[in-house]
């Protein structure tokens, strides 16, 4: 069997939802289906969830959001009259919105999550609608009736593991089943939703709890390609690429598959395969544990901003016992976590979000290294970019780290960091962020063309 999840484009009208139950009725394994909350219709739209959040911050700030509500209300009642399902599932949709709204609102962030999951909830509950509409057996299923249980971090919750065999039976109902992504609830009956963009979230945990053949993710794109699109025009698509690969690169920008979204079906080995709701016949990308043919060693080049270093050197830093934990423990206690500690024999440089560091938090962390660790020299820098080269190609080809550092030298890219991990599946260069798009560039032409 086969889970599929649809992103918020691929909901946003009625002739999207067309087309999603068109894809899900067109393939009988296609018996779960998660959905995203509707978004985009077009570049300057608003999606629903961010309708959703202006609601409860109106609610919170102004005690009544009769507005906003009205606007999402309007939204799905669109929709539903024009795949002609009108009345019956616009007012149930209607009165849970308001429900939620006039809801306690004691606990800001218990609030605020009630809210945001609405989205996902009632789009559920529409498509389920529409299938059975048009002779469908299909079902919306709450995720509280399956058991999708998570953490009690309300915007950032966790799956807990009891999910997994929680949602099992899902696998045996009849038909098919309509499952909103991108919340579950804790353990005390809370509304509690996954981090932005969680529905992929869902979409796996769904696909690991009942073991699906393939967890399919169908976005608006006909594939993930090998350096973002809005950088190099028409991009080398990427067929397939290892949950390896897939995790490096989203971890340097690609956005295609939420970052958190491979570690349930990785533990189980399920593949993934992503693919495009306005061209379901292209043949997408499929991410897999191993690949077979690998004959270029990169298969991508993603980039980042907004990081800055923590430049650190001590004469005979090597020989000092404990250095490092102690720089780790200032980390710890200023509620850091590093990205990358690229290291020297007397320097290193802890790798940090710029965005962790307030000016405050940096003197105070500067001043601590320099008075508990008597340093000789620290500084930091800002305002730096990764980029990354990505393949496990990389592994077993000479030469990788000349071209790629001969290529930046070429293009007059001064490198503040070169980082390859142990697993030599990826390798980082620092640049200042002004240079990172010709970097990428420069790489692109050189492993590429
Ligand atoms: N609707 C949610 C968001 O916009 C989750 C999702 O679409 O995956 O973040």
């Amino acid at each position: 069997m086969k889970v599929a999840k649809f992103g918020g484009t691929s909901l946003a009208s009625a002739d999207q939802i067309r087309k999603v139950c068109s894809i899900v009725t067109s393939d009988p394994d296609r018996r779960l289906v998660v959905v995203s909350a509707p978004g985009k219709r077009f570049k300057e739209d608003t999606k629903v969830t961010d309708m959703l959040i202006a609601c409860a911050k109106a609610g919170l700030q102004k005690g009544v959001a009769d507005d906003e509500l009205q606007a999402v209300v309007t939204r799905f009642a669109d929709i539903a009259a024009e795949l002609g399902i009108g009345d019956e599932i616009t007012r149930i949709i209607a009165t849970d919105l308001k429900a939620r709204a006039e809801g306690d609102k004691s606990n800001s962030s218990r609030y605020m999550d009630s809210l945001k999951a609405a989205g996902e909830d009632n789009c559920a509950k529409l498509v389920a609608a529409y299938l059975q509409s048009i002779g469908v057996e299909a079902r919306y299923v709450s995720p509280k009736d399956a058991g999708l249980l998570l953490s009690d971090e309300f915007g950032n919750a966790q799956v807990l593991p009891q999910s997994y065999d929680n949602m099992k039976y899902l696998s045996d109902l009849p038909g098919i089943t309509i499952f909103p992504g991108f919340f579950g609830y804790s353990l005390s009956g809370e509304v509690v939703t996954l981090p932005r963009g969680g529905s992929d979230i869902t979409g796996s945990i769904v696909s690991a709890a009942v073991n699906a053949d393939l967890y399919e993710n169908f976005t608006d794109v006909d594939s993930v390609y090998s350096v973002n699109p809005n950088l190099i025009k028409s991009p080398k698509p990427i067929h397939e690429l290892t949950y390896r690969e897939m995790r490096e690169l989203s971890y340097a920008g690609f956005s295609v598959f939420h970052e958190e979204a491979l570690i349930p079906v990785f533990h189980k080995g399920i593949p993934v395969r992503i693919k495009n709701t306005n061209n379901p016949g292209a043949p997408g990308t499929t991410i897999v544990k191993e690949r077979h043919s690998i004959t270029d060693p990169v298969v991508g080049i993603a980039s980042d901003s907004g990081f800055c270093f923590i430049y650190i050197s001590k004469y005979l830093m090597n020989h000092e016992v404990g250095f490092g934990r102690k720089i780790l423990q200032i980390l710890e206690e200023e509620h850091i976590s590093f990205e990358h500690i690229p290291s020297g024999i007397d320097n290193m440089s802890i790798i940090l979000k710029q965005h962790v560091l307030d000016e405050q938090k940096e003197a105070r962390i500067v001043e601590r290294i320099k008075n508990e660790l008597a340093v000789d020299d620290i500084s930091v820098e800002k305002d730096l970019a990764l980029v990354m080269i990505v393949g496990e190609g990389m592994r077993n080809t000479l030469g990788i780290t000349a071209r790629a550092a001969g290529a930046l030298a070429k293009a007059h890219i001064n490198l503040e960091m070169i980082n390859q991990g142990p697993s030599e599946v990826s390798m980082m260069f620092g640049v200042k962020a002004h240079q990172s798009n010709k970097a990428v560039g420069a790489l692109y032409d050189e492993f590429f063309k």
